[in-house]
Order: C-alpha cells, then structure tokens, then sequence
C-alpha cells in the first residue's frame, strides 16, 4: 500500500483531521494507498507557510530561482521510472507509452521556465512628457494558488508551478483527488532539491474545501486552474478581485474538407481520439466531413479503432487504458445513449468491456444530431463522433452549437481553404494537416475569448505574465511639476 502525505513548509505531514481517502487503481477498480483528506486547515496552514517564504523569495536573485527551478527538472529526469510507474498504478496509463511518454517529459517544463524567465524583458517607455523616465519590470504576486486536474497529474503542475517560482512567487498547490499520489511522487522530486520551506507547498483534499480555501483566503494573491468550466464558474464567484487564469475544456471539432485523404488522415484522427483514452483537452472530439469521402473515412476510422487494445495497462501490447473514475464512464455512457437517441448510430464500440475497472471500448459513432450532448458538450472518453457536411455553413452551424473553443483541426491539401479556416475556426489553437495535440512548453495554448473553454493563454512567457505584477516607475528628471 501507497500511504501519501501532504508537503506544506518543508515538511511532510497528515491532515490536521487525520483523515484519509483511498487512492483507486482504475484499471482495478480497487485501492492501491491512502492520500490525506485535508481541509481548510491544512489550506491556511500552506497559506501562511507560503507567505512567509514568499518574503524571501521574491528577493533571492532571478537566476538563483531559475537554478532551483533547472534543478528539480534534473531530479525529475533522473525519477522517471518512479513517476512511469505511479502514472500507470493511479491512471491507468499504460506503461510502455502514455505513463513513459509523461514521465519522460516532466522536466522540460521546468527548463522551460528557468531559461524563459531570464529574457522575460520588460521596457522603458517614451512619454509626452519631456522630464519624465518611464520604466517597467516585473514583480511577483504574492502567493499563486494552482489546481490541476487529473489527467496529466505529472505534467500539467509544471505548467504552472515553476512559472510561478521564478518570477519570485510562492505556491500553494493541490491536486485533483483521483490524482494526488502522483503530485505527491511529484513533489518527492521537488523535496529533493535545496528549494527553501514553504516556497512550494502541496494540499490533498477536496476542491470544495480544500481549493475553495486556496480561492478565498486573502493570502493568496492570484488564481491558476486547469479543469472544468463548471469548476472556473465557482471560482470566479469566489475569487473577488484575485486574477486568474483558467485553462478549461475542449470539445475539439477535426474538420476533413474533400480534397483530403482518408486513408492518410484516419490514424492521425483515431489517435487524437483514443490517445489517453480519449481524456485530454485538445482531443479530436467531433468530426465532420466532406460527403464526398465520408463513407471511406467512416471505414478507415472503425479500422483505425481495432489497432486500439483495451487491457493491463502493464501489458506491453495494450495501448489503451481506463477512464479515471466513474464520473468519466457514466458521462460517457449518457452521451452515448443521448446521441442514439437522437439518430447516431455506433458503427464500432460503443460498449464498456467485461473486466474489472473503469475500461470503455474505442467507439466509433456517425450521424449524431446537432443538438446531440456529444456535439454541445466535452465528452472526454474514447469517441470518434463523426458526421458529413455539404458545404462549410453546413459544419459551421454544428460546430458553432458548442460554446467550447479550445484545440482543433482542419485537414486539406488547398493553402487557401485552410487559412480561411484556421481564422475562422472559434477554437484557441488551429492545426492545419495534423491532430489537435500539438504544443510545446514556449507556445501560447488556451480558450478563445468569450467562451467557455478559458480565461488566458498558458505557456513561455504568457504563463511568466500571468505569474507577475507589469510595475511602472516614473523618473522625474527636472523640477517637480506642481
Ligand atoms: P475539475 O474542474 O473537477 O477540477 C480541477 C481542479 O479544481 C482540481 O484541482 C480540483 O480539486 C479543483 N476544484 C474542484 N472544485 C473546486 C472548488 N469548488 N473550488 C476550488 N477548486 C476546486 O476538473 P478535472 O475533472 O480534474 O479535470 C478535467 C477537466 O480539465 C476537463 O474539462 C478537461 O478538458 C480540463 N483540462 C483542460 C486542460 C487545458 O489545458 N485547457 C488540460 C487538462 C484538462
């Protein structure tokens, strides 16, 4: 058994209630640990550990801080194997490809920051008036607040985590629930650097207590969170005035315009489908299609489905594991149900498995309704819903019925169509010709404006942004004015 602890100024401790939950293996439906049940206590305790060390933090010399932020990405790529192995236990992810691919890159966010921060370059700015020197730079907030989410629990706390400490700021941290013995293995490796006490803190325990804590005490100074719109809703009524920045759901539309090739595209499409058994934010969500090479993309896909092998995820073969929790199955299932309800019919899938776990088959479903949940909401498990257009009003009236703009993709060989699309698409990110995961640690990634799918841009210097205060200091270089 794996019996976590909580990480708050520098020490490894319980909850003050001594309270536990079970760590549930999905792939098992069984424990495997027990992880802190922490509550507002625990919070306010991280708060003013945080507070203290954010006093001498923020006066530790950048490169100093992007040292300590290039020394845990060390750590981490020397503790691959333990996050590999976590990753596997508390995901399900399999072993030999989706636990090694996160595991392998934990660090690199962490480089990222710590070279990024150093040519984050504020300005002197001109100005009308001619005894007046006008300068900015960067200040910390205070103490950042960052919830993650459960499906990249190793790599998506270094979205914000080592942002946050190089520009000079303190953290308190908490994870999502279904996903807190992996923080835990991730903070191991932050521990194990010369990072000072209470400079990163790490809370296990429910959102609704344990986040809310982190939102509405005044301790805290900004809000970073990476989860669910109906999560982002409760903190924005909660926050006040704290910034925030909110990376949200996606319910990513693949468009597949006539001149494409469905034999060439279909992998690409399957495998932004079922790649973590289809949790990721920038999944290929709903696919809409020329009529004219529908029918062939449809059979490619259900092809495409029976390469994705359900089981063990231990098991060298298998490249799909289980959903996280059974929230994630029964949303799955309602939208199933909802879509045949409504007309679509399941040409692949479309089952859960008999065995143990939260396991759903790879499912291929066409011809769902506009008003389908599968087409106005995030579905977030292994579905391929596809649908045919006629001409682009056509799609864009489907695509255009879901209030999330995240990740998307356009297929075709014609420059200008995809173009036209790529700047017409409601959708933060636009990949032209291939799945709608791509990203890197330095590139902006977030909802467009207006929707539901965020509030900001995460990544490089955007993040450095969100993480510090612009600071304006003006000169005056002759006789005061007045
Ligand atoms: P969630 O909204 O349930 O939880 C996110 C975080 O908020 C967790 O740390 C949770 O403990 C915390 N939280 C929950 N309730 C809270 C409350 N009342 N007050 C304060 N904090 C609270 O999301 P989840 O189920 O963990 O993650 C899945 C969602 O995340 C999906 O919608 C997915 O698309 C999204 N996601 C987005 C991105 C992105 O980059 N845009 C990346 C990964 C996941």
């Amino acid at each position: 058994m794996n019996n976590c602890q909580m990480y708050i100024n520098g020490e490894w401790c319980d909850a003050a209630s001594g309270e536990t939950y079970d760590a549930i293996n999905p792939a098992l439906g069984e424990p495997f640990g027990t992880i802190p049940k922490g509550g507002r206590e625990d919070a306010q305790r991280a708060i003013a550990a945080a507070n203290e060390a954010a006093n001498s933090w923020r006066k530790v010399p950048l490169w100093d801080r992007c040292a300590a932020a290039a020394a845990v990405a060390e750590v981490l790529g020397q503790r691959t194997e333990e996050l590999r192995d976590i990753l596997c236990t508390e995901l399900g992810k399999p072993f030999h490809g989706e636990a090694n691919d996160e595991a392998g890159e934990s660090g690199t966010p962490w480089m990222v920051a710590a070279e990024q921060a150093k040519y984050f370059e504020a300005h002197t700015k001109p100005c009308a008036d001619a005894a007046k020197r006008v300068l900015t730079f960067h200040q910390p907030r205070g103490v950042v607040t960052c919830l993650t989410p459960w499906n990249f629990p190793a790599a998506i706390p270094g979205e914000y985590l080592p942002f946050a400490i190089v520009m000079g700021n303190a953290v308190c941290w908490s994870p999502a629930p279904t996903a807190a013995a992996t923080a835990v293995e991730l903070m191991k490796c932050i521990a194990a650097t010369e990072l000072p006490p209470g400079v990163i803190n790490l809370v296990t325990g429910p959102g609704a207590e344990v986040g809310d804590e982190l939102v509405v005490n005044p301790g805290t100074h900004a809000v970073g969170m990476t989860g669910s719109p109906q999560t982002a809703r409760i903190i924005t009524a909660r926050c006040g005035l704290k910034p925030r920045l909110f990376e949200l759901g996606g319910n990513g539309p693949v468009v597949v315009l006539e001149d494409a090739d469905p034999q060439e595209v279909a992998p690409c499409i399957a495998a932004a489908c079922y790649y973590a058994a289809g949790q990721v934010c920038s999944c290929a969500e709903r696919i809409f299609v020329h009529d004219s090479i529908k029918d062939a993309l449809v059979e490619a896909m259900v092809a495409e489905a029976g390469n994705w092998i359900l089981g063990d995820p231990r098991d060298k073969s298998v490249n799909m594991g289980p959903q996280n929790n059974m929230g994630v199955v029964d949303k799955m299932t309602a939208h199933l149900e909802d879509a045949i309800a409504k007309g679509a019919t399941v040409v692949a899938g479309g089952q859960r498995p008999d065995r143990p776990g939260f396991f759903y088959e790879p499912t291929v479903l066409t011809d769902f309704s506009i008003d389908s949940l599968v087409n106005k909401e995030e579905t977030f498990g292994p579905i391929a819903p596809i649908v045919g257009f006629k001409n682009d009003e056509e799609a864009w009236a489907y695509i255009d019925a879901c209030d999330l703009g995240l990740s998307s993709s356009v297929f075709t060989k014609d420059v200008d169509r995809a173009w036209e699309w790529a700047e017409e698409l409601h959708a933060g990110i636009t990949v032209v010709n291939d799945w709608p995961h791509f990203w890197e640690h330095h590139l902006p990634f977030g909802g467009m404006g207006s929707n539901s799918s965020g509030v900001g841009r995460i990544g490089g210097r955007h993040t450095l942004d969100f993480m510090s205060d612009l600071k304006t200091v003006v000169f005056n270089v002759g006789p005061p004015s007045v």
